[in-house]
């Protein structure tokens, strides 16, 4: 029986079970396969036959976990790779040429952005960014070598929102391919292929895999794109581990009650957050403050997990409360069981001169939290604390 119910899609899309009738999905440790003859072979080898070949290709896991996130977005099917960045940059290479432009939003995650401003020229592939506030010029930007649209929803650090229809209308208007990160929302909160997107990445490392375990990437969409991605990615090598893919797709089978409890505790933590003195500009895409909460509640589910706040006080401020906190931990990874708190101007984000930091959105005293699963009490409590010390 079929399910539209992402929830039921979660748990019980599944590959075939051996002789064995596994009822938990088994993990296949195999680099290779066997053939039963010559022409056997040769017929998968041409591709008349759709079967595993080599791990580097295809794994009953990395397939069984591609197709799960393939089918709760709405996409045709999907390919695994080894981190988020790995899906972002294959899925780019695999479809761009010598020549071609993209038009972004300038807000993205900062090694997406390397790719953009330090690699990609180097294949004489290039990029016009666009701001949050600018997107009614984003069709001034359209050259004839552009291919692609490029975007994330939420962004980071900024936790700003794009409207997805919007950015759809333009890409079928135009006959480019939109390619939308969902990290921030996993396939739970929002289904960008739904307003318009031919494809959809996702950094299974943050919420998807949630305990802070494993990386893993996924791009999913359309067909005959994903075909190019595979096979640019059967030849290039950056396939997901089985035992990543194994561990990502039992994750999976736990995302929507994980995200409901993440999503409830963010918005406590948002709200808490207005009310005290020394946090400013609270952002939280389902507090009516924020600037996009209309386009928010038109496109996502649930809030996420991530809010944003500027420190009164600058850097040193920002600095002072990282050392402060006790329960939260200070990483830079987003997503986990644990809540985190993370200063950009002062880490991920201190490399760039502090103009490039403002054209961003990242102000000296801005913290970004990753509200985790902890007694939402004990989460506003520590805030409390590190907040007023
Ligand atoms: C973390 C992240 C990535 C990169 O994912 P990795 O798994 O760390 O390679 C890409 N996009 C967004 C929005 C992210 O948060």
């Amino acid at each position: 029986m079929s399910s539209e119910h992402i929830e039921t899609i979660a748990i019980r899309e599944q590959m075939e079970r051996t002789q064995y009738l596994e009822h938990s999905a088994p993990l296949y440790l195999t680099s290779s396969y066997v053939f039963e003859d010559a022409e056997d072979m040769r017929a998968s080898f041409s591709e008349e036959k759709e079967r595993n070949i080599y791990s580097r290709f295809s794994n009953p896991n990395t397939t069984e976990f591609a197709g799960k996130i393939a089918k709760m977005e709405g996409a045709e099917t999907g390919y695994a790779f080894a981190t988020g960045m790995s899906a972002v940059f294959s899925t780019l290479a695999a479809l761009l040429n010598s020549g071609d432009h993209i038009v972004s939003a300038r807000s993205v995650f900062g090694s997406t952005h390397s790719l953009f401003t330090k690699y990609f020229p180097k294949w004489n592939i290039t990029h016009s960014y666009f701001n949050i506030n600018e997107v009614d010029q984003i069709e001034s930007l359209i050259k004839p070598e552009t291919k692609v649209i490029f975007a994330e929803s939420p962004t980071n650090p900024g936790v700003d929102i794009l409207d997805l229809e919007l950015l759809g209308k333009i890409a079928s208007k135009h006959k480019l391919i939109l390619i939308i990160d969902n990290c921030f929302a996993t396939p739970y909160l929002q289904n960008p292929i739904q307003f318009g997107a031919d494809l959809v990445i996702h950094s299974a490392t943050k919420l998807i895999d949630g305990q802070g375990r494993v990386l893993g990437g996924v791009t999913v969409g359309k067909a005959e794109l994903i075909r190019e991605i595979y096979l640019f990615s059967r030849n290039t090598g950056p396939a997901l581990s089985p035992f990543n893919a194994w561990i990502l797709s039992k994750s999976l089978e736990t995302l929507a009650v994980r995200l409901d409890r993440h999503c409830e505790n963010a918005m406590k933590v948002a709200q808490f957050l207005e009310g005290e003195q020394q946090a400013q500009k609270v952002k939280y895409p389902f507090l009516k403050s924020h600037p996009q909460y209309e386009i928010a509640k038109k496109q996502m589910k649930l809030g996420g997990n991530i809010i944003s706040f500027e420190i009164k006080g600058g850097i040193e401020a920002g600095r002072n409360f990282i050392d402060k906190v006790q329960l939260c931990s200070r990483s830079a990874n987003l997503g986990d069981t644990r809540t985190i708190v993370t200063h950009p101007a002062s880490t991920t984000h201190s490399k760039l001169s502090e103009e490039e930091r403002l054209e961003v959105g990242i102000t000296a005293g801005l913290v970004r939290i990753s509200v985790g699963l902890e007694h939402v009490e004990d989460i506003i409590k520590d805030l409390h604390q590190a907040l007023n010390s």
